[in-house]
């Protein structure tokens, strides 16, 4: 990372020292900037602090070639409010980084967000004071200010991973993580190019780089599942289609597993032929991205039904790419969809050109990186540029790189250190008043990402505006139900074939992180459903001021929308009991 130069210069500014606000929210993505909007809304005073130089979060960050989203855009944007729905129009199917980040900053000016925003600063330090009940937040740029509530909406994959790959610093050329790509235009022109890692990020890039490159080296340890886009301009009709009951689709989208809306089948794949079979999945593979998984409803969670997607996928890679040994190198043998799926335009085909070589690094990992190169078996390819598409210490990465103390100055990372402890993925025991957006334990990343955001911010709102009508100055969770959620999480993990294999669902892709099933698996609006049921029971699972306080029924003020039935036709107890409810 430190030889890369997209970071901007901070702009001059006083640090605040002593400054006091109801809620200190860390991070201005969708989940940071949500989170202003309604506390401001319920008339609670916020500062957010922002690490980078503007709005976005991951779309701000993340700048490679290539970079879009993997959910349709219709449906990856915020539905809190109708007329925004209705005056934005996104160009593709899938929207491009350039437009999600145009989007985000389309947000925070359309409802002043800006203005209670830090950018280009660091939190450093949460520490909970006992005696005053307040959150004291440090960052680096010497602000020292204190709020009722802290509220990390530091994004699940934000920390990004950079291997320390021996001799990196003694590398002559640029080394670029895609998720701290600089704001300047990379141009591989005439340049030899070497790209590490081969999961959605190297997936999206690698077809655009190899375009542009002179030569282009992969270095894969484990070859990924993808599914094409079909990316292609937004379909007018559709869109408009979309547009005439914008917020009947989006309720449509909130009853499903996913947080998204598509077709899926909840029969078993034993129930058709084979023939029948290759069929529904040409037809599913037809309509591209995500929605292939919705083939038939018990791919994850019976192998054997599971085994006939992947060999039907690797026989797609077969079909496209030319050289036998190469396409054998790129086909999983995992489970299908047990690593986050990936969606690609023309990924596989890149392989087919004479200037792009696949290097196998499963067996002889990277050995270091020399001033012109990489070296891996004793054989170094010759590089100009490295870019490290190696991902990010998901889910708990930017916690840990905050020191986060709660009561009798316990460490978070302490608490976490056999994997992360929460109640509902909201919070966590004996730190009082602090949520967290999207955290571990809650869908987070098994859902679209902004549903999954707003929910829990509806949630959080709601709840500090009940703290304020009750007078209370705590709220936290029992350990009791905190070690029940985690024990239930466990649970639905181990249903479901997805906790089987190494992925950053379950930190194994770095060393030494505790192998644990981060995010909740058992379908978002069986996940509304619970923090539905905490909140009306005045919040129960909680306790407030340390049991001092009597609850009371809480006014629904933002979690309306929540409160809806599900989807019975999809989530029918007889679906959930036959494990067929398809989550991507
Ligand atoms: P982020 O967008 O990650 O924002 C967190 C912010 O917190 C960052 O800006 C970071 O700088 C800041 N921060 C962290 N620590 C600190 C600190 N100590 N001090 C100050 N600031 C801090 N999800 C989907 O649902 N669909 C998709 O198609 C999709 N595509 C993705 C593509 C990529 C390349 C990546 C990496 C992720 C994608 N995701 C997708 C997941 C995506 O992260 C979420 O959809 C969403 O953008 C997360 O928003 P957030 O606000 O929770 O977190
Ligand atoms: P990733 O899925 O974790 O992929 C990282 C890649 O780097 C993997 O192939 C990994 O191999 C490899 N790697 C890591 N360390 C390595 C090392 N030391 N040597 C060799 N290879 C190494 O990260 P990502 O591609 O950035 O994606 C992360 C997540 O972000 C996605 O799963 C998705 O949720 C989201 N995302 C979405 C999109 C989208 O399409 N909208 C695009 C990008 C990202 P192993 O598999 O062996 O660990």
């Amino acid at each position: 990372m430190e030889k890369t130069t997209h970071d901007r210069t901070p702009s001059g500014r006083e640090s605040e020292d002593g400054a006091v606000f109801d809620a200190i929210v860390v991070g201005a993505g969708f989940g940071g900037l949500y989170m202003l909007h309604s506390v401001r809304k319920l008339g609670f005073t916020c500062r957010v602090f922002e690490a980078g130089g503007g709005v976005g979060g991951t779309w701000y960050w993340n700048r490679y070639p290539g970079a879009r989203c993997d959910i349709e855009s219709m449906q990856y944007s915020y539905s809190f409010d109708e007329s925004l729905d209705q005056e934005w129009d996104w160009s593709e199917k899938y929207a491009p980084q350039p437009e999600i980040l145009a989007y985000a900053n389309h947000v925070a000016d359309r409802f002043d967000l800006k203005r209670d925003i830090r950018f280009d600063t660091r939190v450093t330090e949460a520490v909970f004071n006992e005696t005053a009940n307040r959150w004291q937040i440090k960052t680096d740029r010497g602000d020292a200010v204190s709020a009722q509530f802290c509220i990390m909406a530091v994004g699940c994959l934000s920390a990004a991973n950079l291997p320390a790959f021996e001799g990196i610093d003694t590398f002559e050329g640029p080394v670029y993580h895609t998720g701290h790509w600089p704001h300047e235009t990379v141009d591989f022109t005439g340049k030899r190019v070497a790209v590490i890692g081969t999961g959605s990020s190297a997936i999206q890039s690698i077809p655009i780089i190899a375009r542009q490159a002179r030569t282009l080296t992969v270095f894969q340890r484990t070859p990924n599942y993808s599914v094409p886009a079909w990316n292609g301009p937004m379909d007018s009709e559709y869109a408009r289609s979309i547009k005439a009951d914008y917020s009947g689709f989006r309720a449509k989208m909130r009853a499903r597993p996913t947080g998204f809306y598509f077709p899926f089948n909840t029969e078993s794949a034993h129930a058709s032929s084979g023939e029948e079979r290759e069929q529904q999945f040409e037809t599913f593979w037809q309509r591209g991205g995500l929605p292939f998984l919705g083939a038939y409803g018990d791919l994850l969670f019976d192998k054997e039904a599971n085994d006939t997607i992947a060999e039907f996928a690797r026989e797609k890679i077969r079909s496209v790419v030319e050289d036998p040994q190469v396409a054998d190198l790129l086909s999983p043998d995992n489970v299908f969809g047990c690593k986050r799926l990936c969606v690609d335009s023309g990924y596989f085909e890149t392989y087919n050109l004479p200037h792009v070589k696949l290097v196998d690094v499963s067996e002889h990992p990277i050995e270091r990186l020399t001033a012109g190169g990489v070296v891996t078996n004793g054989v170094e390819y010759d590089a100009d540029v490295v870019v490290c598409a190696t991902g990010f210490a998901a889910m708990t990465g930017s916690f840990d790189r905050i020191d986060i103390r709660g009561r009798d100055g316990l460490a978070l990372k302490k608490k976490w250190e056999a994997g992360p402890r929460t109640y509902l993925g909201l919070s966590t025991q004996g730190f009082p008043n602090f949520f967290m957006i999207t955290g571990p334990g809650s869908p987070s990343v098994l859902a679209s990402m902004i549903q999954s955001i707003e929910q829990h911010v509806d949630w959080m709102a709601d709840c500090m505006a009940h703290m304020r009508d009750l007078g209370a100055q705590t709220i936290e969770p029992l350990a009791s139900e905190e070690d029940a959620w985690v024990e239930h999480v466990n649970e639905v993990a181990a249903i479901s074939l997805r906790s089987t294999c190494s992925s950053w669902y379950v930190g194994a892709n770095i060393p030494g992180r505790p192998r644990v099933f981060m995010p909740y698996i058992g379908g978002f609006p069986v996940y509304v459903d619970r923090c539905n049921q905490s909140m009306d029971a005045g919040y129960a699972g909680f306790v407030f001021d340390q049991g001092a306080l009597e609850s009371s029924t809480p006014a629904i003020r933002l979690t309306e929308r929540w409160h809806v039935p599900v989807d019975v036709e999809v989530i029918s107890l007889a679906a959930i009991a036959a494990n067929r409810v398809p989550v991507v």
